[in-house]
């Protein structure tokens, strides 16, 4: 087993456990035992876990992402293609920027 599938195996595991509630990429590093060099890949695993929750339950559960926004003027970042941390907001500039979270959803 590589371990690339271990956290993933990980991360699904702990959003499953865990439906409804949001978490950033340091609060899912953290959970999952990951050092804060190696979270940035939880981008990319989330992307993947998602796809394969939603494909094994017919659509029913998937993780969502609440976009980053500005905190110094309330941007939000809607229109991202791919989960990130925007480093800086086009509309005021300011570097203070929340990342996005993360929340499994179940449809009943
Ligand atoms: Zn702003």
């Amino acid at each position: 087993m590589s371990g690339e599938e271990t956290v993933r195996e990980k991360l699904a595991n702990f959003l499953l456990q865990h439906p409804g509630e949001e978490f950033s990429l340091e609060d899912l590093a953290y959970a999952l035992g990951l050092k804060r060099s190696e979270s940035k890949r939880l981008y990319e695993d989330l992307v993947h876990v998602s796809k394969t929750l939603w494909r094994k339950t017919d659509g029913k559960v998937y993780v969502a992402m609440v976009p980053p926004v500005c905190l110094s003027c309330g941007y939000v970042f809607k229109d991202l293609k791919r989960p990130r941390r925007p480093s800086r907001c086009p509309r005021c500039k300011s570097e203070r920027i929340r990342g996005p979270l993360f929340v499994l959803v179940e449809k009943k």
